[in-house]
């Protein structure tokens, strides 16, 4: 049995590691199809507080990583498709491992951006395509941008690198956008943006180093063209990874998990959740590093006075 297992390798869950494991807590640390998340599919951050001249996404995960294993932490690969939380100790079914016993979990499997699945997308992630302006939009001073989508998020995006390129379109599937007034109104008065509606993309174009266009088809007539771009911005949502928790901690509608405000507990005692599967809001890689530190406390206190195994022999 394991006294805490963290599920996830991005900066919530390294960051819960690098903790727990420097309080002598022996954390294991599953990790999972995409280890280091989000921040592995970008290039260069410059917003992590620490590093002046920035540091690649890649590395910034890799020395998380190193920092956690150097107190101790533990690293195993596995892919969790079962949990179970009716009884202490929590057991996890994980294909790699089997079933692992836990006296407290914390939960960083974070949120996948949606992707379009089109030819070209894939192969151009971190070359022009992205799912972050906020990562991202500093790459693209003075040059043109596509933002995909008609919600809150693609209206933020596109209003966001309006800062940096000299011209945002929005391609958007249908006629209405499903924004919110408010988020439509302020990028609809800010004439950088320009509007393509009733598009459906359906390729994007390269030249095998970056992007170079978008390859759209016109929902009324069927007529495809290209729209030069330098960049395209992927919003059309994202999916929180809690697929294996089967509906045992509560969550809204979309998945995202529900913790206590102000922790991270979520309603299940022992069961923590930290990063950006439980906050549809901020999505930084910060502030999940800030939450990950929140529940490795969180479950810290929870285990001195709910541990049922004597753990003083491990320490
Ligand atoms: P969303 O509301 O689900 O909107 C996703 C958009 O992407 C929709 O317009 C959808 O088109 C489009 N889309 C989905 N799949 C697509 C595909 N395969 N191809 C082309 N287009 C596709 O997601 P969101 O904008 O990320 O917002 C999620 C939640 O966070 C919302 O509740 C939102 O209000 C909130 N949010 C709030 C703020 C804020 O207040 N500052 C900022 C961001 C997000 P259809 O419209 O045709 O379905």
């Amino acid at each position: 049995m394991e006294k805490v297992i963290v599920l996830g390798t991005g900066p919530a869950g390294l960051t819960a590691a690098i903790y727990l494991a420097r309080a002598n807590m022996k954390p294991v640390v599953i990790e999972g199809d995409e280890p280091g998340g989000q921040l592995t599919l970008t290039t260069e951050v410059e917003n992590f507080p620490g590093f002046e001249t920035g540091i690649m996404g890649p590395e910034l995960i890799n020395n998380m990583r190193k920092q956690a294993e150097r107190f101790g932490a533990e690293f195993k690969r596995g892919w969790v498709t079962e949990a179970d939380f009716s009884s202490k100790p929590f057991k996890l079914k994980v294909e790699g491992l089997g079933e692992v016993l836990t006296e407290a979990l914390i939960i960083s499997t974070g949120a996948s951006a949606k992707m379009l699945n089109i030819p070209g997308e894939k192969e151009l992630l971190g070359q022009g395509v992205s799912t972050c302006a906020t990562c991202d939009g500093f790459f693209f001073r003075q040059k043109k941008v596509v933002v995909i989508g008609g919600g809150d998020s693609a209206m933020e995006e596109a209003t966001f690198l309006t800062k940096f390129a000299d011209e945002v379109e929005i391609v958007h599937r249908r006629h209405e956008l499903r924004a919110s007034k408010i988020m439509q109104e302020r990028a609809k008065q800010n004439n950088k943006i320009k509007w393509n509606l009733n598009k459906t993309p359906i390729e994007v174009l390269g030249d095998g180093k970056k992007v170079t266009g978008l390859k759209v088809k016109d929902n009324d007539t069927g007529e495809e063209h290209i729209i030069e771009t330098d960049g395209i911005f992927v919003a059309i949502g994202h999916k929180p990874n809690t697929g294996f928790l089967n509906g045992q901690l509560e969550t809204d509608e979309v998945g995202y998990i529900i913790v206590k405000p102000g922790s991270t507990k979520t309603n299940v005692p022992g069961v923590f959740a930290c990063g950006d599967v439980q906050d549809n809001q901020y999505r930084q890689a910060i502030t999940a590093a800030g939450t990950g530190c929140m529940a490795a406390l969180d479950a810290e206190r929870y285990l001195e006075g709910h541990a049922t195994q004597d753990w003083s022999q491990t320490l």
